[in-house]
């Protein structure tokens, strides 16, 4: 479905050359802009100029460096605009903030990054009467059943985190159309992979301290969608970027730049080894979910929507059972082997590994968590791609197989 790669997408959107005449862009170091005329101030503050038009009025408001990071943004995603935030965090509750007010209903996926359930659950009912359903995504038929005529947004991750379940956001896009809310599709797991705008996402939001930046160094999101709602992001009275303040550094917006046009092969390559380990994985007989899997519940929908240079994604889970199986296999991964490191984050070159109910979803009740299906023993994979696959493959299965975690004897 999606028409084109979002790498030629981002290869026709202008260069940006730097001051000098440099292959990189300059980092824009001043905080305030010189205006040439005086006329031209009172302009800017009623946002009668901007960004758009390379007028720039104050740090906090538009950056040249961090507005040229948001183009390669809004090339990827194939959206009219994009900026960029200072975390995924922020990020995501500035578009939320900025297509709900106070009384406004949300219908969101029950199985999202825990800091994103608790700005939904916690958060935002008790700061902003904003208030959140929670449903299973994948169930068409309950996503209509919550959505209500005060629901502004419908809101999921393309690939949902820690269940790796995934959305059909062409079907979210229409139920979204007929209850006039917005669909809000975080595209975290999955740039390149899924294009959620072309499928019919009004907003994409990225957590870019994942794959995106890719080096675990940085944290940053983005927000996509449409000109004019990236511009009121930035109003001078409502906008949430501009209001709230979680305003991204230049340096930072100029680094993350660097390592956009490498992005394609790093997901490729994270891709490639999650499907080698995945499928050797369920060959021994592990407990193993991904979604490049036939078995997986969604991998004819995701095979359908992708774009298919960057396979599935770069995450599996195995379910070892229990929190202290899960543990013993990191520790075993981490110290005995020397296969990944134990820590949350994903996108990284090397492979993190991490207990999500006790961490990045432990914001999370026992029952949410057993209705999404984040069993007490899942582990998250985000596969790296240092050192050869068999000397990851034979750590990764000899931990495995001294645990007795394997059913099928013998190698594949
Ligand atoms: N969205 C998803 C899917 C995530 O996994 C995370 C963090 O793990 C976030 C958003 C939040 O991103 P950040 O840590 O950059 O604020």
């Amino acid at each position: 479905m999606p028409t084109r790669n979002p790498i030629e997408r981002l290869a026709d959107a202008r260069h940006e050359f730097g001051e000098h005449g440099g292959v990189n862009m300059s980092v824009e170091a001043s905080t305030t802009f010189t205006v040439m005329e005086p006329g031209t101030m009172p302009e800017l503050f009623q946002g009668r100029k901007s960004a758009p038009q390379g007028c720039y009025l104050y740090g906090r408001h538009f950056n040249p460096t961090v507005y040229q990071l948001g183009r390669q943004l809004a090339a990827i995603e194939g959206t009219e605009a994009a900026y960029c935030a200072a975390s995924g965090m922020a990020a995501i509750s500035a578009a939320i903030l900025q297509l709900c007010r106070s009384g406004d209903h949300i219908v969101a996926s029950n199985t999202i990054y825990g800091g994103t359930y608790a700005l939904l659950h916690d958060f935002l009912p008790a700061k902003a009467n904003i208030h959140t359903t929670f449903v299973d995504v994948t169930d068409l038929e309950a996503v209509i059943a919550a959505v209500s005529n005060r629901t502004k947004v419908i809101y999921a991750e393309s690939i949902a985190n820690p269940t790796l379940r995934v959305a059909d956001i062409p079907a979210l896009a229409e139920i979204a159309r007929a209850a006039n809310a917005q669909l809000v599709i975080d595209n975290t797991f999955s740039p390149l992979l899924l294009s959620p705008a072309s499928l019919g996402a009004d907003v994409v939001v990225h957590s870019m301290t994942k794959f995106i930046n890719g080096a675990s160094d940085i944290i940053a999101g983005a927000i996509c969608g449409s000109m004019e709602f990236v511009q009121g992001l930035m109003d001078l009275h409502t906008g949430p970027l501009m209001i709230l303040g979680p305003t991204m550094d230049p340096t930072i917006a100029s680094k993350i730049s660097l390592r956009i046009p490498h992005l394609a092969l790093r997901v490729s390559e994270h891709a490639k080894r999650a499907q080698i380990f995945a499928e050797r994985l369920e060959a021994i007989g592990v407990s193993v979910v991904y979604p490049g899997l036939p078995a997986h519940p969604d991998h004819e929908l995701l095979r359908r929507h992708r774009c298919a240079e960057y396979g599935f994604g770069g995450i599996l889970t195995l379910d070892l059972g229990s929190e202290e199986k899960a543990n013993q296999l990191m520790d075993l991964l981490q110290n005995k082997y020397g296969f990944g490191f134990m820590a949350v984050s994903l996108g990284y070159f090397d492979t993190l590994m991490s207990c999500p109910s006790s961490s990045t979803s432990s914001e999370m009740s026992d029952d949410d968590l057993s209705s999404a299906g984040i069993g007490q023993g899942l582990v998250r994979l985000s596969v790296g791609y240092t050192g050869t696959i068999e000397q990851r493959w034979g750590q990764l299965e000899s931990a495995l197989r001294s645990m007795g975690v394997t059913e099928v004897p013998g190698a594949p």
